[in-house]
């Protein structure tokens, strides 16, 4: 017995060394391909995160040949790994500015996608509640820049109507603005399952591959430096979020600044499941959307996120006391989550520049 042991012991590590050899010779010629004839790409993509997932789903569907390169080790872990999972409609946007033309594109897209590969996602519409008088007096305003910006099924709604639609609500509110097409989804699943469909079509998507360096080379293609070897290819896309200006100092000065502004979240039991139904919005600023009381996709009732501003960009930490206030903010939205215990928290950091809009620059030339 004791030799059967040994004898499958040794053929056991037999086996293992030589996996192990295969593997170096096949690592060792890997890289010797590698360096002898470097891929050239249609286009090569930095950042595997919401944005750089959905562009190469696109561009490969398109037929062409694309990369994408990933520093972490997993995809979808920085800013797209800490968001409220919510897509709007863009009924406050700033009219002809990038933001409001992509969230307008958007409203048929993503619908078209979801069902198209089965995520899950539920259309909750919001309710932008007033809390005093002055909030009240925004309301119409509000709603004039929700119909210029399209939303035409927004209205202003009673109290009584709010409370008949959101019988857990604090009686406290005053009045609404009733916002449908507002949806809740899972947003890590999205740019996954992404990734994978354009994986599947033919897409390379590298992941611990950090770009590190890269030049446009004389001809027509850049060559990138990665930590996974040289990458060739027609056009880079920087998707590099909270790194983005990082990136795009590689090779000019950057126009834009990232300045990371942290948001917190708590996430009740879905005991409270019951409680809301729809997404419920404070009266935005000219900074932030505010702290939403929202349900998830999964049937949790989450409060957040704060708009903090940091220069850190990694490793979000939530802190007790902000997630005491937003538990208290919650409890006073819905006065009887306070019977409802908080099983999560989570943080995420936005990648936010010098200015409101989104950046989107397209460099022909280059
Ligand atoms: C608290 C919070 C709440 C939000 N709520 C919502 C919401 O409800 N609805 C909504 O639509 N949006 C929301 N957002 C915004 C949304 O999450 C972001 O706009 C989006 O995730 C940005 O995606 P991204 O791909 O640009 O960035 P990221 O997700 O940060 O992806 C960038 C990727 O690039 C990689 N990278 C960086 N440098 C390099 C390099 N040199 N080489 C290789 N890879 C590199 C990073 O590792 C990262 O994976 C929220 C964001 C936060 C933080």
């Amino acid at each position: 017995m004791a030799t059967n042991t040994r004898v499958v012991a040794w053929n056991g590590l037999c086996v293992l060394c030589l996996l192990h050899e295969i593997f170096n010779f096949l690592f060792c010629l890997e890289l010797q391909i590698t360096m002898s004839s470097v891929p050239v790409y249609d286009v090569a993509i930095i950042g595997g995160g919401a944005v750089g997932c959905a562009i190469v789903h696109d561009l490969t569907g398109r037929g062409l040949k694309t990369v994408l390169c990933e520093q972490n080790s997993q995809l979808v872990q920085e800013a797209s790994a800490g968001n409220s999972g919510i897509v709007h409609t863009g009924f406050d946007a700033t009219p002809s500015t990038i933001e409001h033309q992509c969230l307008e594109d958007a409203r048929i897209l993503n619908k078209t996608i979801y069902n198209k590969y089965n995520l899950p996602f539920e259309e909750r519409g919001a309710l932008l509640v007033a809390w005093n008088q002055d909030q009240m007096s925004k309301l119409p305003s509000l709603l004039k820049s929700a119909h210029n910006n399209g939303v035409t099924g927004a209205r202003l709604i009673s109290r009584d109507d709010l409370l008949r639609r959101e019988p857990h609500l604090n009686p406290a509110a005053l009045g609404a603005m009733i916002i449908p097409g507002e949806l809740v989804v899972d947003p890590w699943l999205i740019p996954i399952t992404l990734a994978h469909k354009a994986w599947r079509q033919g897409a390379q998507i590298m992941r611990d591959c950090k770009v590190l360096g890269g030049h446009l080379e004389t001809g027509s293609h850049w060559l990138l430096e990665t930590s996974r070897g040289p990458i060739k290819s027609r056009i880079v896309i920087n998707c590099a979020g909270l790194q983005g200006d990082l990136v795009e100092a590689i090779n000019q000065s950057s126009p834009f600044e990232i300045h990371p502004r942290k948001g917190q979240f708590a996430v009740f039991d879905q005991s409270a499941a019951n409680l809301l139904h729809s997404i419920i919005l404070p009266v935005p600023t000219e900074r932030t959307k505010g702290v939403l009381v929202f349900p998830s996709v999964y049937g949790n009732i989450v409060v957040g996120p704060t708009a903090e501003d940091q220069t850190a960009r990694e490793n979000p930490q939530v802190h007790p006391k902000v997630i005491d206030e937003l538990v208290a903010y919650a409890h006073f939205v819905l006065p009887q989550l306070a019977e409802h215990p908080v099983v999560a928290t989570y943080a995420g950091l936005r990648p936010a520049t010098q200015t409101k809009d989104y950046h989107f620059i397209v460099d022909r030339d280059r």
